[in-house]
């Protein structure tokens, strides 16, 4: 997803900063600082020590019924919905420099909350940082249309912000993905409201103080911690909430969709999980770089990302010298101490996601998948797995169908076209896919027939604030990034004018 920054501090600097860090921990509602109404906390811990950082507010329905009615408030007052759009985007801009001042403080808040390598969080701000800027800088080249109705009418078409929009996100990149969420909702003009996962609140509120900061007004941006399964689901069942913008676990969004159906009917916006296919044919030039990319599409972040490319399909002519390259990738890619810039791979977020990664590879192995690395976490107290790789995976396999969300390839084979798109698309799934070769009708036959929102071709997770981010199936129904994410957050009024003859 994003890119690895050299660090510009060392390990030793790195923690005196975050020995210097005076944490937020109270919600963020109408323009304060609270605790939770009723007082509620909840622990968050650094996955790479066991030790726990702060206790944070934990919300629950009134905090959520106080913050949307800030939020409508906001709105229907109009400081900010009716705010002239290059005023909007002044103080965007305003925000994503303050965010590119303050990135140290706030990489290290996520790598610190969930254990990724501060190298990879540096990478995050940047790409956090790129869409604001993009969502302010787009905001005021917006127009409507005039429709073509004839001379005795005149038909406009205008674009509006939908009102309350609450952005629900995980924990794997908790800014960036924070950042896609909330900047084209408040470019449009919307008031929203952030609830940040459980395992990582912490980089959300510093985000408040800046937002606060820069000037953004009263309710309109208010940041909510707690679990999904209260404040979460109370945003979610609101009569007053109009969108439910929400990352995370396909399992989740399922029943999203079923509290806006049991409510007011929001319109709920969809970026769920992913298994995603690596096609990999024996005409590919250089198989020790797309080895190293393959690697690098499941292992970076602890494979904790929700469009890793999780199932490596490999055209058996080669397979067996391509999975010894792997190997060999993976063994350069070990987890370590996530404050040292040269970690690649970091600490398991919490306990329970690595338990469950370690239940997939007990897993796998009593499938009769044929395990190639050591399948061992490393010695406590952090929570480190190492890359995992099995090959000889089939699709009746749990390791080849669910998403494990952690450093585990499943390798298959192919021995045909037919058979590597047949692979590639039996999934529930649809959010990414990969394919490598050098014979471009290949490429274009292959890319039109995979079921999936994005095909990345000879190389892997490449991307840009300027192209659309999601997916299909499974996977989602709208999309992050681009101006194509400012059609999630606004709709369309139709204005009919007749005119007299
Ligand atoms: P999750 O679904 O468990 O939680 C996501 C968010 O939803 C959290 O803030 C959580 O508190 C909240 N939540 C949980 N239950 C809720 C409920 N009943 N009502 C309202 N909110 C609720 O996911 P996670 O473990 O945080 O993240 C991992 C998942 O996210 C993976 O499946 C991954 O593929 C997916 N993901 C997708 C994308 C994408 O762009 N498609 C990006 C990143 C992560």
């Amino acid at each position: 997803m994003t890119e690895h920054r050299k660090s510009p501090l060392s390990r030793a600097e790195w923690q005196a900063l975050a020995d210097s860090l005076v944490l937020e921990t109270r919600a963020y509602i109408d323009d304060a600082f609270v605790d939770a109404a009723d007082g509620a906390t909840l622990s968050t811990t650094n996955p790479a020590t066991g030790e726990v950082l702060a206790e944070v507010a934990s919300c629950d329905v009134a905090d959520a019924e106080a913050a949307v009615s800030a939020a409508r408030q906001a709105f229907d007052g109009g400081a900010w919905s009716r705010l002239a759009p290059g005023r909007r985007k002044k103080v965007l801009l305003r925000l994503a420099d303050l965010m590119e001042a303050n990135r140290h403080e706030l990489a290290l808040l996520d790598t610190l909350d969930m254990g990724k390598p501060v190298g990879s969080s540096l990478g995050d701000m940047s790409g956090a940082v790129a869409c604001l800027r993009h969502h302010a800088e787009s905001i005021d080249k917006l127009y409507g249309e005039v429709a073509p109705t004839g001379d005795d009418a005149l038909g406009l078409v205008l674009r509006e912000p939908l009102g309350v929009v609450a952005s629900i996100v995980p924990w794997n990149f908790p800014l960036m993905m924070t950042a896609w969420k909330i900047a084209p909702a408040l470019a449009a003009g919307n008031s929203v409201i952030l609830k940040p996962s459980e395992k990582s609140p912490l980089s959300a509120l510093r985000l408040a103080q800046l937002a606060r900061e820069a000037g953004l007004p009263r309710g309109v941006f208010q940041v909510l911690p707690g679990y999904g399964h209260s404040v979460g689901k109370a945003l979610a069942l609101s009569m007053d909430v109009d969108c439910l913008a929400f990352t995370g676990s396909t399992g989740v969004g399922k029943q999203l969709m079923q509290y806006a159906g049991q409510s007011n009917l929001k319109k709920v916006f969809l970026e769920c999980g992913g298994k995603s296919p690596n096609i990999v044919f024996a005409d590919c030039k250089n198989l020790d770089r797309v080895a190293e990319h393959a690697a690098a599409a499941i292992f970076h972040n602890q494979g904790e990302v929700c469009i890793a490319g999780s199932r490596l399909l490999v055209e058996n002519t080669i397979r067996e010298a391509f999975v010894e390259k792997v190997l060999a990738a993976a063994e350069r890619m070990q987890p370590g101490d996530p404050l040292d810039p040269a970690s690649f791979m970091g600490a398991i977020v919490d306990q329970a996601q690595y338990e469950r990664v370690l239940d997939y590879i007990r897993r796998g192995v009593e499938e009769g998948a044929t395990l190639r690395t050591r399948g061992q976490p490393l010695d406590g107290p952090g929570l480190f797995i190492p890359p995992t790789v099995f090959d000889d995976v089939t699709d009746a396999m749990a390791i080849g169908r669910e998403e494990i969300f952690g450093p585990v390839l499943s390798v298959f084979g192919f021995d045909s076209e037919d058979e590597a798109v047949r692979l590639a698309n039996d999934s529930d799934y649809g959010l990414a896919a990969g394919l490598w070769s050098q014979d471009i009708d290949r490429i274009m036959r292959v890319t039109r027939r995979l079921r999936s929102g994005q095909v990345f071709v000879n190389n892997w997770a490449d991307m840009d604030q300027t192209v659309p981010f999601g997916g299909v199936k499974q996977s989602g129904n709208g999309r992050d990034k681009s101006h194509h994410s400012l059609e999630e957050y606004s709709d369309l009024k139709s204005v009919w004018m007749t005119l007299s003859p």
